[in-house]
Protein backbone atom coordinates (compact mmCIF):
# COMPACT_ATOMS: atom_id res chain seq x y z
CA UNK A 1 0.00 0.00 0.00
CA UNK A 2 0.96 3.49 -0.93
CA UNK A 3 1.58 5.99 2.12
CA UNK A 4 -0.83 8.39 -0.20
CA UNK A 5 -3.51 5.57 -1.42
CA UNK A 6 -3.69 4.41 2.36
CA UNK A 7 -4.72 7.70 3.81
CA UNK A 8 -7.09 8.36 0.91
CA UNK A 9 -9.12 5.19 1.61
CA UNK A 10 -9.20 5.61 5.27
CA UNK A 11 -11.05 9.15 4.28
CA UNK A 12 -13.11 7.66 1.74
CA UNK A 13 -14.07 4.72 3.98
CA UNK A 14 -14.85 6.73 6.89
CA UNK A 15 -16.52 10.07 6.22
CA UNK A 16 -17.63 10.28 9.73
CA UNK A 17 -14.33 10.13 11.41
CA UNK A 18 -13.03 12.98 12.41
CA UNK A 19 -9.49 14.26 11.52
CA UNK A 20 -7.11 17.26 12.16
CA UNK A 21 -6.49 19.00 9.04
CA UNK A 22 -3.33 19.75 9.54
CA UNK A 23 -2.32 16.75 10.13
CA UNK A 24 -2.70 15.88 6.11
CA UNK A 25 1.30 13.79 6.64
CA UNK A 26 1.08 11.44 3.33
CA UNK A 27 2.51 8.66 5.84
CA UNK A 28 0.22 9.49 8.91
CA UNK A 29 -2.95 7.93 9.47
CA UNK A 30 -5.20 9.25 12.54
CA UNK A 31 -8.96 10.07 13.57
CA UNK A 32 -11.16 10.18 16.74
CA UNK A 33 -14.06 7.86 16.03
CA UNK A 34 -17.80 8.63 16.07
CA UNK A 35 -21.10 6.18 16.71
CA UNK A 36 -20.87 5.82 12.71
CA UNK A 37 -17.45 5.05 12.43
CA UNK A 38 -16.69 1.87 15.53
CA UNK A 39 -15.14 -0.54 13.20
CA UNK A 40 -12.74 1.74 11.02
CA UNK A 41 -9.33 0.76 12.78
CA UNK A 42 -9.96 -3.24 12.47
CA UNK A 43 -7.24 -3.15 9.92
CA UNK A 44 -3.56 -4.94 10.02
CA UNK A 45 -1.43 -3.49 12.63
CA UNK A 46 -4.29 -2.53 15.18
CA UNK A 47 -2.26 -2.44 18.48
CA UNK A 48 -4.55 -1.76 21.69
CA UNK A 49 -4.05 -1.55 25.51
CA UNK A 50 -6.64 -2.93 28.00
CA UNK A 51 -7.63 0.10 29.46
CA UNK A 52 -7.99 0.81 33.20
CA UNK A 53 -8.07 4.30 34.23
CA UNK A 54 -4.31 4.10 34.96
CA UNK A 55 -1.19 6.49 34.00
CA UNK A 56 0.51 3.70 32.32
CA UNK A 57 2.22 4.32 29.18
CA UNK A 58 3.51 1.62 27.10
CA UNK A 59 6.31 1.37 24.12
CA UNK A 60 4.14 -1.12 21.08
CA UNK A 61 6.54 -2.86 19.32
CA UNK A 62 4.06 -5.27 17.44
CA UNK A 63 0.27 -4.84 16.55
CA UNK A 64 -2.18 -6.82 18.83
CA UNK A 65 -2.86 -6.46 22.77
CA UNK A 66 0.47 -4.80 24.38
CA UNK A 67 -0.57 -4.36 28.17
CA UNK A 68 -2.42 -3.13 30.92
CA UNK A 69 -2.53 0.32 30.56
CA UNK A 70 -4.05 3.85 29.24
CA UNK A 71 -1.01 5.10 26.72
CA UNK A 72 0.86 3.65 23.71
CA UNK A 73 3.62 5.01 22.08
CA UNK A 74 5.69 4.21 19.16
CA UNK A 75 8.17 4.88 16.11
CA UNK A 76 6.76 1.69 14.40
CA UNK A 77 5.23 2.21 10.50
CA UNK A 78 2.71 -0.34 10.44
CA UNK A 79 0.89 -0.17 13.45
CA UNK A 80 -2.33 1.64 14.70
CA UNK A 81 -2.80 2.37 18.09
CA UNK A 82 -5.97 2.21 19.83
CA UNK A 83 -7.65 3.76 22.18
CA UNK A 84 -11.92 3.55 23.58
CA UNK A 85 -13.54 6.20 25.06
CA UNK A 86 -17.36 7.55 25.81
CA UNK A 87 -16.76 10.35 27.65
CA UNK A 88 -13.42 10.07 28.46
CA UNK A 89 -10.89 12.35 26.61
CA UNK A 90 -8.75 10.69 23.44
CA UNK A 91 -5.57 12.21 23.19
CA UNK A 92 -3.66 11.97 19.91
CA UNK A 93 0.36 13.14 19.54
CA UNK A 94 2.74 13.02 16.53
CA UNK A 95 6.14 14.19 16.12
CA UNK A 96 6.29 14.56 12.58
CA UNK A 97 10.37 15.56 12.40
CA UNK A 98 10.79 12.08 14.73
CA UNK A 99 8.06 10.41 13.00
CA UNK A 100 6.48 9.04 16.47
CA UNK A 101 2.87 9.12 17.26
CA UNK A 102 1.43 8.51 20.49
CA UNK A 103 -2.15 8.08 21.91
CA UNK A 104 -3.94 8.32 25.41
CA UNK A 105 -6.87 7.73 27.21
CA UNK A 106 -7.83 10.54 29.38
CA UNK A 107 -10.56 10.43 31.87
CA UNK A 108 -10.77 12.26 35.29
CA UNK A 109 -8.49 9.73 37.07
CA UNK A 110 -6.29 9.46 33.75
CA UNK A 111 -6.10 13.93 33.47
CA UNK A 112 -5.52 14.06 37.58
CA UNK A 113 -2.23 11.61 37.22
CA UNK A 114 -1.08 13.65 34.21
CA UNK A 115 -1.04 10.62 31.41
CA UNK A 116 -1.24 12.87 28.30
CA UNK A 117 1.93 14.60 30.16
CA UNK A 118 3.19 11.49 31.04
CA UNK A 119 2.73 9.87 26.95
CA UNK A 120 4.80 12.66 25.94
CA UNK A 121 7.57 12.76 27.85
CA UNK A 122 7.39 8.86 26.77
CA UNK A 123 7.86 9.80 23.24
CA UNK A 124 10.73 11.87 24.55
CA UNK A 125 12.84 8.95 26.50
CA UNK A 126 12.12 6.22 24.12
CA UNK A 127 12.76 8.08 20.84
CA UNK A 128 14.63 11.09 21.60
CA UNK A 129 11.33 13.72 20.20
CA UNK A 130 12.13 17.38 20.75
CA UNK A 131 9.25 18.57 22.83
CA UNK A 132 8.23 21.46 20.77
CA UNK A 133 8.13 19.11 17.49
CA UNK A 134 5.03 17.22 19.17
CA UNK A 135 1.90 18.14 18.02
CA UNK A 136 -1.73 16.98 19.79
CA UNK A 137 -4.75 16.55 19.42
CA UNK A 138 -8.08 16.09 21.57
CA UNK A 139 -11.13 14.57 20.91
CA UNK A 140 -14.83 14.50 21.73
CA UNK A 141 -15.17 14.15 25.43
CA UNK A 142 -17.73 14.97 28.32
CA UNK A 143 -17.80 18.54 28.38
CA UNK A 144 -17.80 21.53 30.77
CA UNK A 145 -21.60 21.77 30.09
CA UNK A 146 -22.32 18.14 31.48
CA UNK A 147 -19.59 16.69 33.55
CA UNK A 148 -20.82 16.97 36.86
CA UNK A 149 -18.45 16.10 39.69
CA UNK A 150 -18.60 16.19 43.76
CA UNK A 151 -16.54 17.99 45.60
CA UNK A 152 -14.41 15.53 46.71
CA UNK A 153 -13.30 14.79 42.71
CA UNK A 154 -13.55 18.88 41.49
CA UNK A 155 -10.35 19.32 44.49
CA UNK A 156 -7.80 17.34 42.46
CA UNK A 157 -7.70 19.80 39.66
CA UNK A 158 -6.36 22.88 39.26
CA UNK A 159 -9.34 25.85 39.84
CA UNK A 160 -9.03 26.94 36.04
CA UNK A 161 -10.33 23.48 35.32
CA UNK A 162 -13.59 23.37 37.62
CA UNK A 163 -16.15 25.89 36.79
CA UNK A 164 -18.52 27.13 38.69
CA UNK A 165 -22.46 27.15 38.64
CA UNK A 166 -23.09 30.78 37.30
CA UNK A 167 -25.96 32.73 35.47
CA UNK A 168 -23.92 32.15 32.53
CA UNK A 169 -24.81 28.36 32.54
CA UNK A 170 -27.27 25.64 34.50
CA UNK A 171 -26.58 25.63 37.72
CA UNK A 172 -25.06 21.99 38.50
CA UNK A 173 -26.72 20.04 41.57
CA UNK A 174 -26.33 21.46 45.07
CA UNK A 175 -22.40 21.27 46.45
CA UNK A 176 -21.53 19.99 42.59
CA UNK A 177 -19.50 21.79 39.88
CA UNK A 178 -18.25 20.65 36.78
CA UNK A 179 -15.22 19.53 34.98
CA UNK A 180 -13.33 20.86 31.91
CA UNK A 181 -11.24 17.70 30.60
CA UNK A 182 -10.22 19.55 27.85
CA UNK A 183 -8.76 22.97 29.63
CA UNK A 184 -6.93 20.41 32.12
CA UNK A 185 -5.31 18.19 29.37
CA UNK A 186 -4.76 21.57 27.38
CA UNK A 187 -2.71 22.97 30.44
CA UNK A 188 -1.24 19.91 31.14
CA UNK A 189 0.54 20.03 27.40
CA UNK A 190 1.20 23.64 27.61
CA UNK A 191 3.19 23.23 30.73
CA UNK A 192 5.30 20.31 29.53
CA UNK A 193 6.49 22.24 27.00
CA UNK A 194 4.17 22.01 23.93
CA UNK A 195 4.14 25.34 21.70
CA UNK A 196 0.07 26.58 21.64
CA UNK A 197 -0.38 26.46 17.75
CA UNK A 198 0.34 22.53 17.81
CA UNK A 199 -2.22 21.74 19.89
CA UNK A 200 -5.72 20.86 18.23
CA UNK A 201 -9.09 19.70 18.87
CA UNK A 202 -11.94 18.13 17.47
CA UNK A 203 -13.72 18.07 20.36
CA UNK A 204 -17.64 18.40 21.14
CA UNK A 205 -19.29 17.02 24.31
CA UNK A 206 -20.48 13.41 24.16
CA UNK A 207 -23.33 13.53 25.77
CA UNK A 208 -25.00 16.81 24.62
CA UNK A 209 -24.49 15.25 20.97
CA UNK A 210 -26.55 11.11 21.09
CA UNK A 211 -26.48 11.46 17.22
CA UNK A 212 -22.74 11.40 17.12
CA UNK A 213 -21.03 9.86 20.21
CA UNK A 214 -21.68 7.60 22.33
CA UNK A 215 -21.83 8.69 26.78
CA UNK A 216 -21.29 6.50 29.00
CA UNK A 217 -22.87 9.04 31.31
CA UNK A 218 -25.74 9.10 29.22
CA UNK A 219 -26.35 5.88 27.95
CA UNK A 220 -25.01 3.77 30.67
CA UNK A 221 -24.59 -0.02 30.70
CA UNK A 222 -26.29 0.97 26.64
CA UNK A 223 -23.21 2.72 25.84
CA UNK A 224 -20.97 1.84 22.75
CA UNK A 225 -17.47 3.25 22.11
CA UNK A 226 -15.81 5.66 20.26
CA UNK A 227 -12.36 4.42 18.59
CA UNK A 228 -9.63 6.73 18.33
CA UNK A 229 -6.35 6.09 16.39
CA UNK A 230 -3.45 6.66 15.41
CA UNK A 231 -0.57 5.13 13.50
CA UNK A 232 1.75 5.35 10.73
CA UNK A 233 1.66 3.45 7.39
CA UNK A 234 4.11 0.94 6.35
ZN1 LIG B 1 -22.63 18.64 27.27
Amino acid sequence: MSGAAGTGSAREDEPALLQIRQWSFPWLIHGFGTRQSERWTHRQGRTWVHQIHSNMVHRAAEPGYVADGDALVTDLPGLLLEIRTADCMPVLLVDPVRRAVGIAHAGWRGTVAGIAARTVQQMVDEFGCQITNIQAAFGPSIGPCCFEVGPEVAAQFAPSAVVQPGPHRLAAAPGRVTVDLLQANKTQLFDAGLARESIFQASSCTMCHPEQFHSYRRDRDQSGRLVSGIGMLA
